[in-house]
């Protein structure tokens, strides 16, 4: 994607916040960025980062439109003026494209009313996602706008990965199969990682560990996303801040026989569970503090969150048959020593994986090789670029769609 240039504003809807980030493509710096958090509730925050500086304003703002409002404002205020600013795009995140998006695609009428018409695949995301795409093409109605997929990389996946052995109605009439998540920090981590062991992307066999509030893991073989711990939903696989990661799908019948109702479980394992289940805390730094304190719960949390790491690495090592690098990201992948330690631990005679204590503790930030020069199989740390992502692929298709 070399030669890309203009700026491209990224924006990020959740349901209850709205993340944007104004990106010079070519040089890949944020001009701008910022969020406004507590959307619909009584008092909303909205923060505004730009040269350096972080300007904070509170106030009601009860839905996306008017959070839109206040990043505009907060543009007006702050800078840069927006109207200076000739924008390639606009690039949404949006976390589900099912099977009908397989690259990020520029957004129409029908592109939306598709995007919609996949909710129930992402109850929680995409009516968020929807509500970022919409107040975006009323205010920049003759800007392209591109629609980027969390689940598009993982649309590689070979049937006999992608597909649940449950029954044929399931599958073809309720759309269940494995579709993936963090799409773009998978497919950006592997492309960098296989630039750090010198091999042609094609040539190269990563498995990416993406861990942060969410985690996910994938196998990524030459380019292509061929395994991943996410399925269905982003509940699927890892353990992570607030989620499970795999469980027996029993589960439901069990607790719906001891009178928990479809929304308390729903509810318990999208808020109430993983590292928050098992510690009461979904921040991996607390955990681990309370842990080297002694702290029992936190230290079987972080055992649980190894040993599942682990299983996950030899799984990927064996559909992958070779392996050139194992790569860490997002906040948990990148910061923390002692997660990456144990994930590894033990893997050095059946892998070839050899960790380098003194890289992996100094490795707090930025990229590195915290391997040791012996290791057969490269350990890199490689901090994800999300937002950068998105604008380069937005601004691509922008490019492609506009000679
Ligand atoms: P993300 O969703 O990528 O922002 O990652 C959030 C997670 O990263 C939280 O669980 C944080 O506690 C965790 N994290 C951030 N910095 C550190 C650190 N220095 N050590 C351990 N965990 C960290």
């Amino acid at each position: 994607m070399s030669g890309l240039t203009g700026v491209v504003l990224v924006i990020n809807a959740g349901s209850s916040s709205l993340k944007y980030d104004l990106i010079d493509v070519e040089s890949g710096a944020s001009r701008a960025s910022g969020i406004v958090e507590r959307i619909g509730e009584q008092s909303s925050l909205a923060k505004h980062a730009v040269g350096g500086e972080l300007h904070r304003q509170e106030g009601p703002c009860p839905d996306h439109g008017a959070a839109f409002e206040l990043v505009l404002g907060a543009f007006d205020a702050h800078g840069p003026d927006l109207a200076g600013v000739e924008l390639a795009a606009v690039g949404h995140r949006v976390v589900h494209g099912g099977a009908q998006f397989s690259a990020p695609t520029r957004i129409d009428d029908e592109v939306e009313a598709t995007i919609e018409r996949l909710i129930p695949l992402a109850p929680l995301h995409n009516p968020a996602n929807l509500e970022g795409i919409r107040v975006a093409r009323t205010h920049f109605p003759d800007v392209p706008q591109v629609a980027v997929f969390d689940t598009a990389f993982h649309q590689t996946l070979p049937p006999h990965a992608y597909t649940y052995a449950i029954n044929r109605v399931w599958r073809e009439e309720h759309r269940v199969r494995r579709y993936g998540f963090h799409g773009t920090s998978h497919a950006y981590v592997s492309r960098r990682a296989a630039e750090l062991v010198g091999r042609a992307v094609t040539q190269a066999n990563v498995i990416v560990l993406h861990l942060g509030n969410g985690a996910s893991a994938t196998a990524v073989a030459g380019g292509r996303s061929v395994d991943t711990s996410m399925g269905l939903s982003p509940l699927e696989g890892l353990v992570m801040g607030t989620r499970p990661g795999d469980l027996d799908p029993s589960l439901p019948a069990h607790l719906a026989r001891a009178g928990i109702s479809l929304e308390e479980y729903d509810r318990a394992l999208n808020k109430d569970s993983g590292l928050k289940g098992l510690t009461g805390s979904n921040d991996a730094r607390e955990v681990e503090e309370r842990a080297a304190a002694g702290d029992p719960d936190a230290r079987l949390a972080i055992d649980v969150m190894a040993h599942r790491l682990r299983k996950y690495i030899g799984a990927y090592a064996a559909v992958l048959g070779r392996v050139d690098a194992v790569a860490f990201t997002a906040g948990i992948g990148e910061h923390s020593p002692t997660v990456r330690a144990a994930a590894l631990d033990g893997l050095r005679d059946l892998l070839g994986i050899e960790l380098d204590p003194a890289a992996n503790a100094a490795a707090t930030s930025g990229e590195h090789r915290i391997s040791t020069p012996s290791s057969r199989v490269a350990v890199l740390v490689v901090p994800t670029a999300e937002e950068l992502e998105i604008a380069r692929e937005a601004a691509e298709v922008a490019s492609a769609s506009h000679p």
